[in-house]
């Protein structure tokens, strides 16, 4: 069961974990920090980077002062509070420190790191003041990733068993979502929003029954919610669409996250800890095929367009093309090709002047920045006939730069500017859905 920043956003909010998570079920709870930590923990950190010791300081008594604030509110009993209000300076001390020392990329993963830890120190005190049985099991015992900063499922797997062996009478076990250690041992975490993927990695690792995130909204719906009103919640959905998805943007799940449950089969259910008793939406291997199901849209999207006469009739040009995308590390989203040229988009642009530089060697190169990619969900199997005109019908005022159809039976993409973005989805909204 994972519990995202706003499910543990205030004391309140806490407390109304309690008759969630105490059952007689064995469980792992998985937390994320307060909502609106992470974020304060990055300015820090950003401040820090820049030097500037004073206003990283004074976020930092701010960000402590609000956590003994949460203290107080939480904890009724002068012993706990007072346990709670020094557990909250340890790690504000902890976190002063580093404005003391030179910072590097090391210090600022074991900054961002405090929101998870605090979170579950306190829900943990908290139990234990309601006189519930609880233990934590910090996740750097046993969540890792390798040196490429993928995780490393034997060692999770193996390193995790071995914490739940020492507590094989214990129902409810508690743990940070996000933070791990990489390959050296160090601090690390899974990028932001990355304790849904804590959470299906150790549904993984244990076998769980179910993977549960716990959320503020009552599951999957059919398309942005922060942009498009009327958004509607789809009951069940596929492992494949759910991660097609998550990949393109739809924030309620990290983009890595169905992969573990999906590779042992553990079905995933999104549920609204404000709505307890909303079903909410459960991912399986099967769900009912629809025409169109959902949309989403991933913002940051660059294109290179290649364009080489050597292409036509040629053969082993695109590896060509493709090895210096892998030499720069940088994955490929989308791709279209014609006989004489080829696009390609990327959502992480570090590289985008280097890989651009080599691709000059090829062909002429043209780059375009500031993209989003639309992702409809749906039934795109191409036996089909008749799927797709609505989505052209929606978008026919807006420029589409590229069109993916036939790579997945469950989804079509469409590249366009992300100035159009809101206007798209509330489009598609419109045709597709009501
Ligand atoms: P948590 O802090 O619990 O991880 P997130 O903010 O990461 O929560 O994810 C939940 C949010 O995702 C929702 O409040 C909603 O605004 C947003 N969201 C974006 N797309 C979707 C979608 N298709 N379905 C549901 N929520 C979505
Ligand atoms: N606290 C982390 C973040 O804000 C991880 C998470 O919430 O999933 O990104
Ligand atoms: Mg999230």
């Amino acid at each position: 069961m994972k519990f995202g920043g706003t499910s543990v956003g205030s004391p309140d909010r806490m407390k109304a974990l309690i008759p969630l998570i105490n059952d007689p079920d064995r469980k792992i709870v998985v937390l994320s920090a307060m909502s609106g930590t992470t974020n304060s923990l990055v300015e820090i950190a950003n401040l820090l980077y820049a030097d500037n010791i004073n206003d990283a300081s004074s976020k930092n008594e701010e960000l402590r002062a609000k956590y003994h604030n949460v203290v107080e509110e939480l904890l009724s009993e002068e012993v706990y509070k007072k346990e709670g209000h020094e557990l909250i300076d340890s790690h504000f001390e902890y976190i002063r420190n580093f404005t003391l020392r030179v910072f590097t990329k090391l210090q600022e993963k074991a900054i961002l790191a405090q929101g998870e830890l605090i979170s579950t120190s306190l829900l943990h005190l908290l139990l234990k003041e309601r006189g519930i049985k609880s233990v934590l099991i910090p996740a750097l015992c046993f969540m890792r990733i390798d040196k490429d900063g993928e995780p490393d499922a034997f060692y999770i797997k193996e390193n995790i068993r071995r914490e739940l062996k020492k507590y094989t009478s214990e129902t409810l076990i508690i743990t940070q979502g996000f933070i791990c250690r990489n390959a050296y041992g160090e601090i690390d975490n899974l990028k932001r929003g990355g304790s849904d993927f804590t959470a299906s990695l150790i549904g993984a690792a244990v076998k769980a029954s179910e993977i549960q995130i716990w959320t503020d909204i009552n599951g999957f719906h059919n398309n942005d919610p922060r942009y498009v009103e009327n958004t509607k919640v789809i009951r069940e959905i596929s492992f494949d669409e759910a991660a097609e998805l998550a990949y393109f943007g739809a924030k309620i799940l990290h983009p890595s996250s169905v992969n573990p449950a999906r590779e042992n089969n553990i079905q995933v259910r999104l549920k609204n800890t404000m709505e307890p008793d909303d079903p909410g939406t459960l991912i399986t291997s099967e769900s009912v095929l629809l025409d169109y199901k959902a949309v989403a849209a991933k913002d940051g999207i660059s294109v290179l367009r290649i364009r080489s006469d050597r292409m036509l009739m040629a053969y082993g040009f695109l590896r060509k093309v493709f090895e210096i995308f892998e030499a720069y590390r940088t994955p490929i989203d989308m791709i279209t090709t014609s006989e004489v040229a080829v696009s390609i988009t990327i959502d992480n642009p570090e590289f985008i002047d280097q890989i651009a530089k080599d691709l000059k060697e090829l062909g002429a190169v043209e780059i375009e920045k500031d993209l989003s990619i639309i992702c409809v969900v749906g039934d795109f199997r191409t036996e089909r006939t008749g799927s797709a005109p609505e989505i052209f019908e929606a978008l026919n005022m807006i420029p589409l730069k590229m069109i993916s159809y036939g790579g997945s039976p469950n989804s079509l993409s469409l590249l366009i500017d992300t100035s159009n973005k809101i206007q798209a989805l509330r489009m598609l909204s419109k045709h597709l859905f009501n």
